[in-house]
């Protein structure tokens, strides 16, 4: 039996909702469970670190916990802005583990301009629809992953992001769909 609830994404400052709109496609696609674009919940200040110029990931995910629809299955916050985690100088996203919530950032996925058309060059939807599956994983319960094509495998930098495909390996697929089916996650 599938899970009940759905999947909300929410984002938190500026973004194309286009770009949004694909993005819940694919993960729905993913995970085939429905996908809900909630609106736009503004740029997360509350989570903003004068000292590091950078915001919270930690204090966005237990934000985006409190908030959550009763409904929601999973949830997951996508900004702009660039995020940190204490122990890290920056990330690309982060996950609360077998959790509920997941945040992305498209700051460190956007590499070098070129052309100066930052927020629509051609990869960064694509890194940013690989993030968001990746971290939705996390929630689910899995794990890196050592196989370099599968989505759930660790990313370095967006050279390796752009590397892997934006699926599941049949491995973390099966294992996922067994999770999913209330197996417990080790
Ligand atoms: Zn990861
Ligand atoms: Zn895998």
């Amino acid at each position: 039996m599938p899970p009940v609830g759905f999947i909300y994404i929410v984002p938190l400052g500026c973004h194309d909702m286009n770009d949004l709109e694909t993005i819940a496609l694919g993960v729905e696609e993913q995970f085939e469970i429905e996908t809900r674009l909630l609106e736009n919940k503004g740029p997360p200040d509350f989570a903003y670190d004068p000292l590091r110029t950078q915001y919270n990931s930690n204090l966005i995910l237990k934000r985006l916990l409190e908030t959550a629809p009763p409904d929601a299955l999973k949830v997951l916050g996508v900004t702009d802005f660039d995020l940190f985690s204490p122990i890290f100088s920056y990330v690309f996203g982060e996950a609360q583990f077998n959790g509920k919530c997941a945040v992305i950032s498209s700051f460190r996925l956007r590499g070098v301009p070129e052309g100066g058309e930052r927020l629509h060059c051609p990869p960064l939807l694509d890194r940013l629809e690989k993030e968001a599956v990746h971290e939705l994983g996390h929630t689910f319960g899995l794990r890196h992953c050592s196989d370099s094509d599968c989505v759930m495998s660790y990313s370095k930098g967006v050279q390796c992001a752009d590397r892997k495909f934006g699926v599941f390996c049949s491995a973390c697929r099966d294992l996922l769909f067994w999770y999913m089916a209330g197996n417990p996650v080790p």
